[in-house]
């Protein structure tokens, strides 16, 4: 980048809305994982549409790349550029009003720079649920949700990221704003413009706002660890808890028992949440809008019912919000206790449910066939098929051999994932890391689409270039 051109942006951006010292711009060129280490010569900071607006335009007229980063929480790089150091940094994080909440209409409108969380307690400071929840919900933001359409804890009941948006704000690849903030339910007029940015990795625009969908506050709720014999029979136990609670279900997340081994081995105060060891355990939440209609006898009825029938071995129904805290404590934890117990190779894959037990099957043998004595660390998203699939490393060998292993390990998992008619990457999104290895599983017809939508939208390939789909 030229000196006028970097003169140029600065200008743009009110005092302190940049910054180009490379200790302060450091931790804006690392990722989550320390998989991917990027070189910038300027991070943006703006605070108003206007001056993404005209960010965006400076860089499609000088043809300068530029990366949209959020909280920076994402797991696939998408969000850091690239080590020839020619991308500008553009961050949201100072963007960040809530713009307005409708209770009659329930919906919300925000900046894209605000933190998940901050949405989540407007909503509830408004009696409403806001009800993307996942483990960075407290430094990831809305935009950078959008924009991986994000999943989390609660899809199964109120679906992705994607669901929950009514309108979008976007700044496009030339700096034109685009106004499609509305909070409507019902709008067919044409193509669904607004779908395009989501999940798009900053690939066709800067997403600056967004109308989210608000929902009853939950008041009554039900939180239970329960231990099972196996996938199939833990599948069994979600429709019944379904038909049970009228389709209450909000969660129903799995753990393996290597996986709740390793977060109370490392993770202080955790303790094991049933008495009796078993292969798997679902963490199961409910929620109903008030005591009278809580979900608890049903519950209780459903456990007992499904312990009769082999489905279930022991449960254990939080009985204060402390012990359902821990209770999701255990869940999320997780990823740290695995870190801690050394290295792993990770797999984000999705396939539909009544192929979950085959996945998690055949998966696990061909893992062991390609390194004897590696440890599957499975937990996940099991109401939505979803799968973390995440492998530590055998004791007895180096780190580094291990990771040495990563695509071949991640091949085999991912051509099986595929076979059973599933995604590599179900909600993490496909950013630099899964951008090669996803031609592999989509169409030529597909990816063909894609790139043409990339060139008609961003004829310049300015917005997060070779991320998601190369040119
Ligand atoms: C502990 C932990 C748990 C997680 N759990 C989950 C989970 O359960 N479910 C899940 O789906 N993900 C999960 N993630 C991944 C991550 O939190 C999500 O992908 C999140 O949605 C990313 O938001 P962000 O603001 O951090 O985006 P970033 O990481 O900053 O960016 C992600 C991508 O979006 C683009 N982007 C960001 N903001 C914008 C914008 N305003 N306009 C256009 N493009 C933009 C970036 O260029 C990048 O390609 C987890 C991550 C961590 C660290």
């Amino acid at each position: 980048m030229n000196d006028t051109t970097r003169d140029r942006l600065k200008a743009a951006l009110a005092d302190g809305g940049w910054i180009d010292d490379p200790d302060r711009m450091a931790p804006y060129l690392v990722d989550q994982r320390g998989l991917f280490e990027g070189r910038t010569p300027l991070v943006a900071l703006p605070r108003t549409v206007d001056e993404v607006a005209a960010v965006v335009a400076i860089c499609h007229e000088t043809a300068t790349p530029l990366v949209t980063q959020g909280g920076n929480t994402g797991l696939v790089g998408g969000s850091i550029p690239f080590e020839a150091g020619d991308e500008i940094v553009l961050s949201l994080s100072k963007l960040n009003r809530v713009r307005a909440l409708s209770p009659a209409n329930n919906s919300i409108t925000v900046d894209a720079g605000c933190v998940l969380a901050d949405i989540q307690a407007a909503a509830r400071a408004a009696n409403r649920l806001f009800p993307l929840s996942l483990a960075a919900e407290g430094s990831c933001q809305i935009g950078g949700n959008l924009s991986t359409n994000a999943g989390g804890t609660n899809v199964l009941r109120y679906g992705n990221a994607r669901d929950l948006m009514l309108g979008l704000e976007v700044v496009l690849p030339d700096g034109q704003i685009w106004d499609g903030l509305r909070g409507l339910r019902k709008d067919n007029t044409g193509y669904a413009l607004k779908h395009l940015f989501v999940g798009a990795e900053g690939t066709l625009g800067v997403i600056t706002g967004a109308t989210l969908k608000l929902f009853p506050l939950p008041t009554d709720i039900t939180t239970a660890v329960v231990a099972v014999p196996s996938i199939t029979a833990a599948i069994d136990l979600l429709a019944r808890l379904q038909s049970a609670t009228g389709g209450q279900v909000s969660a129903f997340e799995l753990m393996s028992r290597f996986a709740l081994h390793l977060v109370l081995r490392h993770v202080p105060g955790t303790r094991d949440p049933v008495q009796s060891a078993s292969d798997w355990y679902v963490l199961i939440e409910i929620g109903a809008l008030d005591a009278a209609h809580g979900a608890g006898p049903a519950v209780e009825r459903t456990m007992a019912a499904a312990i009769a029938a082999g489905l279930a071995t022991d449960a254990s129904i939080a009985q204060s919000e402390s012990q359902a805290r821990d209770f999701w404590r255990l869940r999320e934890t997780i990823p740290e206790a695995q870190t801690r117990e050394g290295a792993s190779i990770k797999h984000d894959v999705a396939v539909p449910i009544h192929a979950f037990a085959a996945l998690i099957e055949r998966g696990t043998a061909a893992v062991l066939d390609e390194v004897p004595g590696a440890r599957p660390c499975i937990f996940g998203h099991l109401g939505d098929g979803n799968a973390h699939f995440n492998i530590t490393q055998p004791p007895e060998i180096p780190a580094a051999d291990f990771l040495a292993r990563w695509d071949a390990v991640n091949r085999r998992v991912h051509d099986i994932a595929h076979d059973l008619g599933g995604t590599i990457s179900a909600e993490h999104g496909l950013g630099r890391l899964k951008r090669d290895e996803i031609l592999r599983y989509k169409s030529t017809i597909e990816m063909d689409l894609m790139r043409n939508l990339k060139r008609t939208l961003d004829p310049k390939n300015i917005m997060n270039p070779g991320k998601v789909v190369a040119d």
